[in-house]
C-alpha cells in the first residue's frame, strides 16, 4: 500500500486467530495484511503448539501400542525400538508442511504477507521491524489484534526455563534423548500430553499438580478421576495437591522441593528434565500499545466488547490475547468473526458450544457445562451415563477404558453438557457440539439414527438415560 492507499484491514499476528482473520476479510473483498515476526505463519497452533504435539502424541502412542499392545492382538512383533530422531522429523515436517500451506492460503486469497515485528505508531500507522532489516511504516482503517500468547513462567520466577533441562512445552516437543526422569509441573493440558509422550517413550513421569485433580479448567471431576486412573495404569505417577518451591540444577540433574498445596512438609524430588506447564499468559511484548492507550485486565488480556472492539475504535483483538479458553478453533472463530464485523457489522462466536479436547489415550473431550459447575449455578438437570465396555466396537477393539455422560437441563431436556473419556472422543465430541449449536434435546439425539458397529453410537444410550429409555429398549 502507499501513503493515498491505505489498507483496510491489517491483522497483527498470524496464528490460528490472525491467518483466519486475514483470509476472510480478503475473502470479503477488503484488501488485508498480515503481520507476522516468527517467520512462519501458523503461530503457536503451527509452530511449537498444536500440531507437533499431535504428531508426537500420534507417533509415540504407535510406539507404545507396538510394545505393549500387539500381542493380544495376535500381532507378534520383535525388536521394536525407537528411532527419536525420524520421530522428530517426521513431526517438524507435519509443521512446515502446515505452516507453508498457510503461506501459499494467504497467495491464493491476495493477503499481503509482512514478516517483521508490528508495533503501534497510532491506531491507523503501524510501524514494522522487517525480519530481512530495515523498517516499514503501513496505514490502515482498521487493525486486529492477535499477538496470541506465551509460556508463563513458573510463579515467584524461582524457575529458569533453559529450553533443555527445565523445557516449556516448546523445548519438551524437541528433547534429543528420551529422558529417564520426567517431573511435570502443572497437570492441566500440556502437562498431560506432553507427559504421556514422554511416558509413552520409555521416561519415568511424574506429575506435580497444585489442584486436588488433573485436567485443568472446565473438566468434569468424575471424568478427571477414572482419567487420573487410567493415565495411572500406564505408568504416570501423581502428586496432588502439592506445590513446587523449587527446581535447581544439581549434578546434571535437576532438583526439586515440594510441600503441600496448603503447607507441611517439604520433600525432594529429582528429575533428567523438568517440563512447567503451569499456563499460559497474553503475549503483547514489543506491540507498544501504550501508544494507542488500549485498556488491558488485571491478567494482562486486551479488554474488548462482545464485537471483538478494544478500547480504541477502529482495533479490535482476537484469540490468546484475549478473554476466553486459549484454543485455536476458539481463535479462528473469532478470528471470521471480526473479520464479518468489519464487513458488514455482524458476527457471531457461540461461546456455549467451543469444545475442548486433550489428546492424550483415551482422549477426554468435553462441550458446555460439567456437572460441578452446574451444581454450583444450582441448576436442575438429568445424566445418562454409557461406559464403552458395553459398546460393541470398543470391545471388538480392546479400547474400552471410559465412558460418554450427557447432561441435560431436567425441565427442557435440552442437551448442556456432554463429556467423553474414550477412544477418538475428540472427533466424537462434534456431535456434541453440534447438538448445543442446534439447541437439540436428547429426544432428538436419540432419534437420530447412528451407525452400527460405531463407537460414536455409545451417544444414544447416554442420550436416552436420561428420557428416551423406552425408544432404545423398543
Ligand atoms: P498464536 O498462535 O500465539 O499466534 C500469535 C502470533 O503472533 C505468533 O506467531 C507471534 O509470533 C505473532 N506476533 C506476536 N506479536 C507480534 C508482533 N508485534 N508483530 C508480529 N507478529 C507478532 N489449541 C487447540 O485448540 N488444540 C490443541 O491441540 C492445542 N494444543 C496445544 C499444544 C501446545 C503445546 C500449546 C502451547 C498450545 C496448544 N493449543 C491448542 C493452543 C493454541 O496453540 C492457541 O490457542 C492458539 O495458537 C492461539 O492462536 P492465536 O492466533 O490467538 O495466537
Ligand atoms: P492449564 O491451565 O491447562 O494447566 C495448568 C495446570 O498447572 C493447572 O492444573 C494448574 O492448577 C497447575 N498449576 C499452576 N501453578 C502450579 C504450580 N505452581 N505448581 C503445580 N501446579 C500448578 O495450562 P497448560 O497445560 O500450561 O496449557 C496452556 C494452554 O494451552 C491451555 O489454556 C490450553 O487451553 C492450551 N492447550 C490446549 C491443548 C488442547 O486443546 N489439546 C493442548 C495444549 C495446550
Amino acid at each position: 500500500a502507499t501513503a493515498s492507499e491505505p489498507y483496510e484491514v491489517i491483522v497483527i499476528g498470524g496464528g490460528p486467530g490472525g491467518y483466519v482473520a486475514a483470509i476472510k476479510a480478503a475473502q470479503l473483498g477488503l484488501k488485508t495484511a498480515c503481520i507476522e515476526k516468527r517467520g512462519a505463519l501458523g503461530g503457536t497452533c503451527l509452530n511449537v503448539g498444536c500440531i507437533p504435539s499431535k504428531a508426537m502424541l500420534n507417533n509415540s502412542h504407535m510406539y507404545h501400542q507396538a510394545q505393549h499392545d500387539m500381542q493380544r492382538r495376535g500381532i507378534d512383533v520383535s525388536g521394536v525400538s525407537l528411532n527419536l530422531s525420524t520421530m522428530l522429523k517426521a513431526k517438524d515436517d507435519a509443521v512446515t508442511g502446515l505452516t507453508k500451506g498457510v503461506e501459499f492460503l494467504f497467495k491464493q486469497n491476495k493477503v499481503d504477507y509482512i514478516k517483521g515485528s508490528a508495533s503501534f505508531v497510532s491506531p491507523t500507522t503501524i510501524s514494522v521491524a522487517l525480519n530481512d532489516g530495515g523498517e516499514t511504516q503501513v496505514e490502515t482503517k482498521n487493525v486486529i489484534i492477535a499477538t496470541g500468547s506465551e509460556v508463563a513462567p513458573f510463579p515467584g520466577g524461582g524457575i529458569v526455563i533453559d529450553e533443555e533441562q527445565i523445557v516449556s512445552s516448546t523445548g519438551a516437543l524437541s528433547l534429543q534423548k528420551v529422558p529417564e526422569k520426567m517431573v511435570v509441573i502443572g497437570g492441566g493440558v500440556i502437562g498431560l500430553e506432553l507427559g504421556s509422550v514422554w511416558s509413552r517413550l520409555g521416561a519415568d513421569v511424574t506429575v506435580v499438580e497444585f489442584l486436588g485433580g488433573i485436567g485443568g479448567v472446565g473438566i468434569d471431576e468424575e471424568i478427571a478421576k477414572q482419567f487420573q486412573r487410567n493415565l495411572t495404569k500406564q505408568g504416570l505417577k501423581f502428586k496432588l495437591n502439592t506445590k513446587v518451591l523449587s527446581a535447581e540444577k544439581e549434578n546434571g540433574k535437576v532438583v526439586l522441593k515440594t510441600e503441600a498445596a496448603k503447607g507441611g512438609k517439604e520433600e525432594t524430588l529429582d528429575a533428567d528434565v523438568v517440563l512447567v506447564s503451569v499456563g499460559r499468559r497474553p503475549y503483547v511484548t514489543g506491540l507498544n500499545i501504550e501508544a494507542v492507550g488500549l485498556e488491558m485486565d488485571n491478567k494482562g488480556r486486551i479488554v474488548i466488547d462482545d464485537q471483538f472492539n478494544t478500547s480504541v475504535k477502529n482495533v479490535k483483538c482476537i484469540g490468546d490475547v484475549t478473554f476466553g479458553p486459549m484454543l485455536a478453533h476458539k481463535a479462528e472463530e473469532e478470528g471470521i468473526a471480526a473479520a464479518e464485523y468489519i464487513k458488514s457489522g455482524h458476527g457471531h462466536v457461540n461461546y456455549n458450544a467451543i469444545p475442548a479436547v486433550v489428546y492424550t489415550h483415551p482422549e477426554v473431550a468435553w462441550v458446555g457445562k460439567n456437572e460441578q459447575e452446574l451444581k454450583a449455578a444450582g441448576v436442575q438437570y438429568s445424566i445418562g451415563k454409557f461406559n464403552f465396555t458395553a459398546n460393541s466396537r470398543a470391545k471388538t477393539n480392546l479400547d474400552t477404558d471410559g465412558f460418554v455422560k450427557i447432561i441435560t437441563e431436567k425441565e427442557t431436556d435440552r442437551i448442556i453438557g456432554v463429556h467423553i473419556m474414550g477412544p477418538n472422543a475428540g472427533e466424537m465430541i462434534s456431535e456434541g457440539v453440534l447438538a448445543m449449536e442446534y439447541g437439540a434435546s436428547a429426544e432428538d439425539v436419540a432419534r437420530t439414527s447412528h451407525a452400527h458397529v460405531s463407537v460414536s453410537v455409545s451417544i444414544l444410550p447416554s442420550v436416552l438415560g436420561s428420557t428416551m429409555l423406552l425408544i432404545y429398549s423398543r
